[in-house]
Parts: structure tokens; C-alpha cells; sequence
């Protein structure tokens, strides 16, 4: 990190503590930063009654909602992720997070028949966008989308973009899973890769980047134990139940946080071999894959590079 001073800046947004890191002591800038964050997720969430996204799933097999700017832009994107070939990506997966309830109050593992019924609510088609009218139309009844997967992404983006603007070179904003870089302070900025299901602080390496995002989804981020088995919050839309393959983290590096955020999910779904060749044709967008058996895997390395510090796992590069 940079030998400049740096101050950080904390707050509690999204269900996760956020912390921004800036070369210049400035509160009002921290707070108007803050306050975007916040107008962000109050337009995104689901979990609170109100929301221009809660106002389409409200309207669910009845009509068509016209929303803001922003909203129609995030789904749209939603949209084409969830229909990429082998993405385990579904903007339309509502129904069954709202089900399974996982890192909120009364998760369990739900009835076959109820996954089996929210599973026939959860098709991609059936979400209808038209582009002139800037509406979103969920055309069953039930239906409901949920941004949570990709939304920090997005605003960790706009973040970066308003920080810009506001000439500022240097920062970090961690949205907790989202982290975006600005700038080239002396040496890189170094981010932990943390290690599943240790202590909070417990890593396995470091990336070292600048001007890039790096994004972790991982199985041990939100769960609950039932039946002596782990139940995690990344959902596999054909099943209904938690993803199942060899991995337990994956971490993308891109430039776009937004990007970082898709293919976390997309990755999760297609594993490492099919993932490391999806990402041959994307020079952007690097992946760290942690699987079960203890093994850190990279799909290349340009744009970053990384210190491996724990011996209980297996750099192969
Ligand atoms: P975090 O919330 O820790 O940032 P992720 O970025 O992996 O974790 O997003 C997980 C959230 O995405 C879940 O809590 C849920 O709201 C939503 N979700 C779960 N499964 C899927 C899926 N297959 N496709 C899209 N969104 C999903
Ligand atoms: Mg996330
Ligand atoms: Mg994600």
C-alpha cells in the first residue's frame, strides 16, 4: 500500500460493513460516497418491503413496471448473465432464496415438493424487458428477482466513477466480497484471499493490484449445518439446492466489479477446467479458484500478482 497516510472511513450498508480507504482526510466526501451507496441499495433490495426492484416482483403476473435508469440497466445485465451457456447465474432465483431463508433467521433445509414448486417460478425467459418503455414484466405470478449477487458489484463500479469525478487518484472501497481499486499507490494495493471456513482473518495469499477489482464469492461467506451438512447461500438454479462442485471460493480480478460479480456466480457453476477455458476468451477477467481439496488454482495472471503465505494448501500456478 501506498506510504502516503491514508484514512479510512467505516459505515454499516447492505447487511455488511463497509470501509473506504482515501489518500485525503475528507469527511463530507466519505459521507456523499456513503449516501450513494445508500440510494443504490434502497433502490435494489429485497429485503425490505419497498424497492423499485420490490415494486416489479409486487407486480409479479400481473404488469409490466417502469423503473429508473439504473434498475432496467442491472437487470438487463442480470438478464444476459443468467442466459450465458452453463451459468449457474439466475436474476429470477427469488423464490428461492426467500425459501431456503439462509444466513437470515429460520433457515433449514425446505420440503423436495416446495424447492420443486419455486423452481417452476425461477425461469430467466419469463423475466420480459422492454427496452423503449424501461419495463420490467415478471409474467408468473410469485415470480421475484433478486440482485444480490450482482448489485455491490455494480455500485462498487459507480463508487470508483464518483470518486473519479471528484479527482480523486488513490482509494479502495470494500463492500464486503467487492473490493475496487483506483490508482497505483507506491507499491500495489495487496488484498487478502481469505481462507474458508477459518478465522475471519485467516488468508491464504495475497493479490497485489491496481485500478482492478477483485471479487470473492465463497461457500463459507453464509450457511447453516442440518443433517451433518453444510447448506450455503450460492444456489444452483437447475437443482434448487446449494451449488455442488469441487470449489470452495472463487475469486475474480477485473477491471469491472460488475464483471467480477457475474462470473463469480458463472464460475461457481461451470467449475475450474470449463471455467479456465470460458475465460480463454476473456483477456480481461482473471480467475483464483479455491477448491475443497485444498488446491489454489489461477486461470492466468496479467493483471495482478499473488503471494501464496499458507502451506495447507496448494499453490499451482
Ligand atoms: P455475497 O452476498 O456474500 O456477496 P454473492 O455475491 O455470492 O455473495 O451473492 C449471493 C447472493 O446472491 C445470495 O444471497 C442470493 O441473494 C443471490 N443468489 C444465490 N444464488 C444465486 C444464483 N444462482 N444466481 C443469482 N443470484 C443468486
Ligand atoms: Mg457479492
Ligand atoms: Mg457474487
Amino acid at each position: 500500500m501506498s506510504a502516503n497516510p491514508s484514512w479510512r472511513y467505516s459505515a454499516v450498508l447492505m447487511g455488511s460493513p463497509i470501509l473506504l480507504t482515501l489518500f485525503v482526510h475528507d469527511e463530507a466526501l466519505a459521507s456523499r460516497v456513503f449516501s450513494l451507496i445508500k440510494r443504490y441499495e434502497d433502490l435494489f433490495t429485497v429485503n425490505r418491503a419497498n424497492s423499485e426492484v420490490m415494486a416489479i416482483n409486487h407486480a409479479a403476473g400481473r404488469h409490466p413496471v417502469a423503473v429508473s435508469r439504473p434498475v432496467f440497466e442491472l437487470i438487463k445485465c442480470a438478464k444476459a448473465a443468467s442466459m450465458m451457456p452453463g451459468s449457474a447465474f439466475n436474476l429470477a432465483i427469488g423464490p428461492l432464496v426467500k425459501l431456503w431463508r439462509i444466513g437470515f433467521k429460520g433457515d433449514r433445509v425446505p420440503e423436495a415438493d416446495a424447492i420443486a414448486a419455486r423452481l417452476r417460478i425461477t425461469r430467466v425467459q419469463d423475466v420480459v424487458l422492454d427496452d423503449a418503455a424501461g419495463s420490467v414484466f415478471l409474467t408468473q405470478a410469485g415470480m421475484e428477482i433478486d440482485l444480490g449477487a450482482i448489485a455491490k458489484g455494480f455500485i462498487a463500479d459507480r463508487v470508483r466513477d464518483y470518486l473519479h469525478q471528484q479527482g480523486v487518484s488513490e482509494g479502495l472501497i470494500n463492500l464486503g466480497g467487492n473490493v475496487q481499486t483506483l490508482g497505483t499507490p507506491q507499491e500495489r494495493w495487496s488484498i487478502g484471499v481469505k481462507k474458508p471456513f477459518a478465522q475471519a482473518d485467516a488468508l491464504i495469499g495475497t493479490l497485489e493490484v491496481a485500478n482492478q477489482s477483485v471479487v470473492t464469492s465463497g461457500t463459507y461467506e453464509r450457511y447453516f449445518e442440518q443433517d451433518g451438512r453444510r447448506w450455503h447461500h450460492i444456489l444452483d438454479p437447475r437443482s434448487g439446492y446449494p451449488l455442488e462442485n469441487e470449489l470452495d471460493s472463487v475469486t475474480i480480478i477485473s477491471s469491472d466489479s460488475l464483471d467480477g460479480d457475474i462470473w463469480t456466480t458463472l464460475l461457481f457453476g461451470v467449475g475450474v477446467e470449463k471455467g479456465c477455458e470460458l475465460l480463454k476468451q476473456r483477456e480481461d477477467i482473471e480467475a483464483l479458484f479455491v477448491t475443497k481439496t485444498h488446491e489454489v488454482i489461477l486461470s492466468s495472471r496479467r493483471h495482478f500478482s499473488y503471494t501464496h503465505v499458507d502451506d495447507s494448501y496448494r499453490f499451482i500456478d
